[in-house]
């Protein structure tokens, strides 16, 4: 590869929230998943799954992914990788062995996606519909002076 080749590819970091387990990734990302199957909420704890697929020969573990643990729902071609540390999802390698699956929400920077797709929209839970019209704060709303 040349000096070129190896400068215009994105070289994206990732990782858990105590720092045990570190990636990047050197190739662009084509979708995003939004998924609200049960699965996805019990797994996430949320209303949601936010999941990126990259080739795996764009994606390297950088640190720590002997900290990596794996839960394998029984029967099921589903599962949970995460941090035994801080408990945090990482990404992990899809069923055929080609893609890695990297939940968004471990990416450390800002990334551009070509394409974003909600899936099992239908057991999305209602208090997460209409998101745009709850109200939002930057941070911590001021307080009321009550
Ligand atoms: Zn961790
Ligand atoms: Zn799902």
């Amino acid at each position: 590869m040349s000096q070129n080749d190896a400068s215009s590819r994105p070289n994206i970091k990732g990782g858990c929230l105590c720092g045990a387990v570190t990636y990047r990734v050197t190739s662009t990302f084509e979708k995003l998943f939004l998924c609200s199957c049960d699965q996805c909420r019990h797994i996430t704890g949320s209303a949601f799954a936010s999941n990126l697929f990259v080739d795996v020969q764009g994606f390297e573990w950088h640190g720590g992914s002997e900290n990596i643990m794996r839960y394998q729902v029984p029967g099921r071609d589903i599962s949970k990788s995460f941090c035994r540390v801080c408990g945090a999802g990482v990404p992990w390698i899809s069923g055929n062995g080609t893609k890695m699956i990297v939940p968004a929400g471990s990416l450390s920077e800002q990334i551009e996606v070509a394409e974003r797709i909600r899936i099992f929209a239908s057991e999305q839970p209602d208090w997460a519909a209409d998101l745009t019209r709850v109200p939002a704060h930057a941070t911590f709303p001021k307080p009321s002076g009550i």
